[in-house]
């Protein structure tokens, strides 16, 4: 008997909707079927259905961010099995190539390695999806972890704690967090886990600055236009040690390396739609290094870990939840940023 399921799909440029489609089923031995619990939307989804991703291929699947069961297991799979709860990595890696072996298994030479779900083969918003390199792509959920606490391990909690670690952050230094969507308190969490000295986070809405304060009271928020001034002021040499650009705005690069100290690192996690000026004259001497983005999501066991464990909590960013039949209401919410909205959970 086939099953038929209803997979939330890019249309056409701008547009979304429902398609009916059968229940994919093992096409490699390392592949495994993943029954959906628990799904949510990313900004990259509206990257796609804006036309601003030119790989993203019409017809596929949207969602790469999902919890789920494992329904069905190809014969080279070892790692998880049927009945598992897992994780989904956004990332499609084969773990044998030098990139992956090397941990940059977002540059995996595989014809799907990098982002592949939900881009150009089918995800997650969903009954089921195909997950190909199963051994890779998955890790098992612990007991006592709910699907709501993992939701976000595969995606943007994963692109947190990559930042985080390529920033080498040590005890003594000033962080600045620029830009505090999802992703931006993501990369807090992480960054938090590191102990730094303090940590000031740039954001210029009102409502996501009461949401930090509110949750992470001890962390220090200022507007874009305070933000120089309040870095200079509130560090131990002039600038930030470490930059996190999350926000990707018009103005927000020039500010991140502006407000850097010499010889700091500013770690680029956000997603351009434009080019941005590097003006080498103007950061002559400075002597910055740079990390541009692109998620190496080959850290989940190791964040499972700690949010088993209570150090990382990422529940309070689910502030709405929908199901799989309202999922049209849940983009609308969330692309206009309505009702206070960080994240939804989208229950499949
Ligand atoms: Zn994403
Ligand atoms: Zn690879």
């Amino acid at each position: 008997m086939v099953i038929i399921m209803l997979s939330y799909s890019y249309l056409q440029k701008g547009s979304f909707g429902f398609v009916e489609k059968p229940k994919p089923k093992l096409l490699h031995e390392r592949d495994a079927i993943v029954k959906v619990t628990l799904a949510s939307i990313c900004t990259s989804d509206l990257h796609i259905k804006h036309g601003s991703v030119p790989r993203a291929v019409e017809g596929i699947t949207v969602g790469h961010e999902m919890v789920g069961v494992v329904d069905e297991v190809g014969s080279e799979v070892s790692q998880v099995k049927k009945g598992d709860r897992v994780t989904v990595n956004v990332e499609t890696f084969c773990g044998d190539c030098f990139f992956c072996r090397h941990g940059f298994v977002n540059n995996c030479t595989d014809k799907n390695g990098g982002w592949a779900l939900g881009c150009r083969i089918d995800g997650g918003q969903t009954e089921y999806v195909r997950v190909p390199f199963a051994d890779q792509g998955l890790d098992k959920i612990p007991d006592n972890v709910s699907d709501r606490q993992a939701l976000f391990v595969g995606d943007i909690l994963a692109t947190g704690y990559w930042a985080a670690r390529i920033n080498e952050i040590t005890s003594d230094d000033t962080i600045l967090i620029i830009g505090v969507g999802p992703t931006g308190i993501c990369t807090l969490l992480c960054a938090r886990l590191k102990k730094p000295k303090r940590i000031i986070v740039c954001e210029k809405s009102e409502e996501r600055i009461r949401f930090i304060n509110e949750h992470y009271p001890d962390i220090f928020t200022v507007t874009p236009d305070e933000c120089i001034e309040f870095v200079r002021t509130h560090s131990d040499h002039s600038g930030a040690d470490a930059v996190f650009e999350v926000a990707g705005g018009d103005d927000t690069f020039r500010l991140a390396w502006e407000c850097a100290r010499p010889n700091a690192t500013v770690t680029i996690v956000a997603l351009y739609d434009k080019p941005q000026l590097l003006p080498l004259p103007d950061m002559y001497g400075k002597n910055l290094t740079f990390k541009t983005g692109g998620v190496d999501g080959c850290d989940c066991a190791e964040i499972l870990e700690l949010i088993e464990a209570g150090r990382i909590d990422t529940t309070p960013l689910i502030t709405h939840t929908f199901p799989l039949s309202e999922i049209d209401k849940a983009y609308d919410l969330f692309e206009q940023k309505r009702d206070g909205v960080i994240k939804v959970a989208v229950e499949c």
